[in-house]
């Protein structure tokens, strides 16, 4: 029987790799909703749904200990400043899903003629991740956190560098 060798395999991460990695799976959504999608969002992290599956069913009761602001339900412009504010308190890195068609373009009050709502909730805080539907089902919301633990763990700052580095930059 020839002898088998057995070749020494030695894998290196990235220090970036691994915390992105430990964030995508640990993620703290902040307690907060604004209209009906909330139902959804609470509905996501109920035991039928379980958000915990995938690290991210610890709902916290402050902007300062969460990482993910879910932005849940129509956006009054009066509520407006109240949003930029928790996102403001939230530490980096932090992430934003607009769940809805109200949080994603105003929903069905922006075509209502409605005066007194915000169409979109990127025009107030920047959003990673649209999660459309009038409201998305609890599945949806799971899909949309699934695809934001993609988008961490993938790096996006480091994508850009090393775009940056095949264009021929140098840093
Ligand atoms: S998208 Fe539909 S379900 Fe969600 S907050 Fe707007 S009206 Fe309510």
């Amino acid at each position: 029987m020839e002898n088998q060798r057995v070749e020494p395999v030695i894998q290196f991460a990235l220090l970036d790799d691994l915390l992105n990695l430990a964030r995508a799976n640990s993620l703290w959504p902040m307690t907060f909703g604004l209209a009906c999608c909330a139902i959804e969002m609470m509905a996501a992290g109920a035991a039928r749904f379980d958000l915990d599956r995938f690290g991210a069913g610890v709902f916290r009761p402050s902007p300062r200990q969460s990482d993910v602001m879910i932005v849940a339900g129509t956006i009054s412009k009066k509520m407006a400043p109240a949003i930029q504010m928790l996102w403001d308190q939230m530490p980096h890195p932090k992430w934003c899903i607009a769940m809805g068609n109200c949080a994603i373009s105003g929903g069905p009050f922006e075509y209502d003629g409605q005066y007194a709502i915000v169409p979109g909730a990127d025009l107030i805080v920047p959003v990673d991740i649209y999660v459309p539907g009038c409201p998305p089902r609890p599945e949806a919301l799971t899909q949309g956190i699934l695809a934001l633990e993609d988008k961490i763990t993938q790096g996006e700052d480091r994508n850009l560098l090393r775009r940056f580095r095949r264009m021929g930059g140098t840093s």
